[in-house]
């Protein structure tokens, strides 16, 4: 605008979906119950919502105006980045215990003192991948019969500047699509934050392997797959280290927790075996419970298992880590009913 950028960014129509100020003194400014920037006011709409009161009463640092579409309505609101510690409900009691975690692509393992949970990650997230795909699909169908001329007889698209048409219909579907991604986002967000507040009540000692994104996006591909199992591990480890908590993360190479029994035995597992049952001892326990509570015996300097620990702890733990396993199947089953 001013000629004085060193590089510029475009943005493409539609895509316009935020801006923010540098600082809360010139330019879009937060006061006291609204934005004003450059002549324009705008009054907001605030609700008594605790987590809003907190920020409000924060020093305000800049502000953030971020356009969201809700059934396709367009809303704009405005984000303060405040100063300060984020608020905390009083009902999220963060525990003092260790908890070992052991992360799958679709599922986790979380065994604390007090409780085992088994879990798998939002099944109901897999049925709305199926309703995008199909829309995608429909997309890809109304483009082709309003834009012929910009593909090949063999159904690729030709090289070269093109121009679009987007029938109305078009638009509908991909509208659709949109509302039904952010559903979904939205949805992920929620419950991962349900879990992790779960997991921080039975402690902020968190010790899990260093999981490798890149391994599991050889295996699974770009979905959703292992977007899930990151997501939640980043805020994990990120609110236990606010909470004062420590975060342990090991090699797996070093320490081959699938493969280890308590015994002592080594056996290699295929990734398709779920339930650890070991030719030594006899001892039988789902494969990422038994992995998780090994987790919780790894000695932060050296990284590897203390195995005697492990056997001490293993006679106390035992009925908390077959109600886990229990009731996770049992869960999985209604989800998938
Ligand atoms: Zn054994």
């Amino acid at each position: 605008m001013f000629g004085k950028a060193k590089k510029v960014r475009f943005k493409q129509k539609g895509q316009f979906a935020s801006l923010e100020g540098k600082t809360n003194k010139q330019g879009i400014r937060w006061t006291s119950n609204g934005v004003e920037w450059s002549g324009l006011k705008l009054q907001a709409i605030i609700n008594n919502d605790p987590i809003i009161l907190h920020g409000l009463n924060s020093k305000v640092k800049y502000v953030r105006l971020v356009r969201r579409i809700f059934n396709q309505k367009t809303y704009w609101f405005a984000q303060l980045i405040c100063e300060g510690k984020p608020y905390q409900k009083p009902k999220n009691i963060i525990g003092n215990g260790t908890v070992g975690i052991d992360l799958g692509v679709s599922t986790v393992a979380i065994v604390g003192d007090e409780e085992t949970i088994w879990t798998s990650f939002a099944v109901e997230l897999i049925s709305k991948q199926k309703k995008i795909r199909k829309l995608q699909r429909r997309m890809d169908r109304q483009r082709r019969a309003n834009n012929p001329e910009n593909f090949n007889p063999n159904g690729t698209v030709k090289k070269g500047s093109k121009r679009w048409h987007n029938s109305n219909q078009y638009k509908k579907t991909a509208a659709k699509k949109r509302e039904i991604e952010r559903k979904q986002a939205a949805h992920r967000k929620s419950s991962h934050g349900k879990l992790v507040n779960r997991t921080l009540e039975l402690g902020k000692n968190i010790k899990t392997e260093k999981v490798s994104v890149k391994a599991w996006q050889k295996l699974w591909g770009k979905s959703i797959g292992f977007k899930s199992p990151s997501s939640f591990q980043s805020e994990l480890l990120r609110k236990a280290e606010n909470a004062g908590g420590t975060v342990l993360m090991f090699s797996t190479r070093k320490t081959a927790l699938s493969q280890t029994c308590l015994c002592g035995n080594k056996q290699k597992k295929s990734l398709s075996q779920r339930v650890h049952h070991c030719s030594v001892c006899g001892l039988k326990m789902q494969r990422d419970i038994l992995s998780a509570y090994l987790s919780r015996y790894i000695d932060p300097k050296t990284e590897t298992l203390s195995i005697q620990l492990a056997r001490n702890g293993w006679l106390g733990m035992e009925k908390s880590l077959l109600d886990g396993w229990h009731s996770g199947v049992k869960s999985t089953f209604e989800n998938c009913g």
